[in-house]
């Protein structure tokens, strides 16, 4: 094996660190971005819905509302953090 072949195995095997690192940095920004949008969503639903909440039938299943498919402790939690908030 070359000399010259190890520097370019080396610097290929950087090069894919680096492409795999960028593609992280996207994938959380993106991620960062759609759990923004998400929140302001669920602000919302929990601010507007007429919530009628239901269980499933499984042990320890939370309540939940049929119309807007949140939890009644995360409508509570949103609530709350709205009043705080404003
Ligand atoms: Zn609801």
């Amino acid at each position: 094996m070359s000399n010259q072949e190890v520097t370019e195995l080396v610097a290929a095997r950087k090069e894919l660190d680096k492409r795999f690192k960028e593609k992280e940095r996207e994938l959380n920004e993106f991620r960062r971005h759609i759990n923004t949008k998400a929140l302001e969503i669920e602000s919302r639903l929990a601010e507007i819905c007429e919530h009628s909440y239901t269980r499933d039938s499984y042990a320890y299943a939370p309540l939940y509302c049929s119309h807007c498919l949140l939890e009644k402790e995360q409508v509570l939690r949103l609530l709350r953090s709205r009043q705080i908030n404003s």
